[in-house]
C-alpha cells in the first residue's frame, strides 16, 4: 500500500501500524521528502463485502444441519448422496 504525503504528495513512509481491530488500523506516516518533514496518521478501514467468505457460509450450513432433527438430517444426507 502506498501512502502519499497530504502536504506535498511525496511518497510517505509507514513507521508504525496500530491495529485497532481486524477492520481498522491507524498508520503512522512520515513524508520521505526531508524538506517537508510532515508526520501524520492515516486510517485504514474495512468498507464492505463484495463476495462473502466461504468460511462463514460453510459455518452457516453446519449450524443449520446441527439445528435439524436426526430424521431430517438423514433425509438431507440421502438427498445429497443422489447429487
Ligand atoms: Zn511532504
Amino acid at each position: 500500500m502506498r501512502v502519499l504525503c497530504t502536504s506535498c504528495n511525496s511518497k510517505a513512509i509507514i513507521g508504525k501500524t496500530d491495529r485497532i481491530s481486524s477492520a481498522h488500523a491507524n498508520l503512522y506516516c512520515s513524508c520521505s521528502d526531508p524538506e517537508c518533514g510532515h508526520t501524520f496518521v492515516v486510517n485504514v478501514s474495512f468498507s464492505h463485502t463484495l463476495s462473502p467468505s466461504a468460511k462463514s457460509s460453510s459455518q452457516l450450513v453446519k449450524q443449520l444441519v446441527n439445528a435439524m432433527s436426526p430424521d431430517h438430517r438423514l433425509q438431507l444426507q440421502r438427498e445429497l448422496n443422489l447429487l
